[in-house]
């Protein structure tokens, strides 16, 4: 029944839709980013010569690229955008704010502007069309404003009230994950400490998490296998499923969207499958869907 309820809401967005010009955000989006890029690639190194990172800011560096990688792979992308399993309301509400820390926007937005990928890839209304180069699809498109056909995609996510709340303290999220580290860190070893955590666990971390999401819809958009569908450019790249905790399947992905794997195989590394398996043994997940030969299935 939903799935008809989003595939209706998509066919009436197509037969809407026009070509829109794009205009650059010079307000938000590229100042933000150059920000985090100039701390990532210069401040990060000249405080780790100057002063050095500890274990512990290394170990929060490894454990919130994990939570919020998986908040984004598990929850804004499998459960929020694709809707490829159920779960109790808390590890909802836990992937929400996992995946707000990974500053990717609130999962309303991420949400809407991936399935209008999904249903426009590769067109004037993908929000990161491959079809415009590499820069384009990996970093370029989030410089630019949101057409006004996103409003579109983002109605069905607003009955959710959920997301909703998850939107309105998308803010206090980002920054409660950027001082989390610091928090920890300073307590065992003072300012120094804190400073340390946040560049390296809090800002740097947000660089590399949003780059490994990047390359999806780049790299997996140009190099790799199709062994599933040709008739556009995603691919099956594996290697990048080390950093994207399992998204390299994409060509797979993009043939069945709904599979709570992205890995359909048994040796294939995507860790973000295993989570979702793990939580349906416990108890905590449920209604996990596999695509088949003739459609999906539960
Ligand atoms: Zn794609
Ligand atoms: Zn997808």
């Amino acid at each position: 029944m939903k799935e008809s309820v989003v595939k209706e809401t998509n066919i009436e967005v197509r037969q809407a839709t026009q070509p829109q010009k794009r205009q650059l955000d010079y307000i938000k989006a590229i100042p933000l980013f150059s920000i985090i890029g100039f701390t990532t690639l210069v401040v990060v190194p000249w405080y780790g010569v100057t002063y050095g990172y500890s274990w512990l800011d290394w170990t929060l560096f490894g454990i919130l690229y994990l939570i919020t990688g998986l908040g984004i792979t598990v929850g804004y992308h499998r459960l929020i955008s694709h809707r490829s399993f159920e779960c109790h309301p808390a590890v909802r509400v836990a992937f929400l704010i996992a995946g707000g820390w990974a500053l990717e926007n609130s999962a309303i937005k991420w949400g809407a502007d991936h399935v209008r990928h999904h249903a426009f890839t590769d067109t004037d209304d993908d929000p990161y069309n491959a079809k415009r180069g590499f820069w384009y699809s990996h970093c370029g498109w989030i410089f630019y404003k949101t057409q006004p056909i996103y409003e579109k995609f983002r109605a069905p996510f607003l009955r959710d009230k959920w997301l909703v709340w998850q939107e309105r303290y998308y803010i206090p999220i980002v920054i409660s994950g950027l001082l989390l580290p610091a928090l920890v860190s300073g307590l065992f070893y003072g300012w120094q400490g804190a400073i340390g955590a946040f560049l390296l666990a809090g800002v740097a971390r947000v660089f590399l998490v949003l780059n490994s999401t990047f390359c999806i819809n780049s790299i997996c958009h140009l190099w790799g296998t199709q062994p599933y569908d040709a008739k556009n450019t995603s691919r099956d790249s594996w290697w990048i499923s080390l950093i994207t905790l399992g998204e390299g399947y994409h060509n797979y992905h993009h043939a069945f969207q709904r599979d709570y794997r992205n890995g359909p195989k048994w040796g294939n590394f995507d860790p973000s499958k295993w989570l979702i398996f793990m939580l349906y043994k416990i108890g905590l997940a449920d209604n996990l869907v596999r695509g088949t030969k003739g459609g999906i299935s539960s």
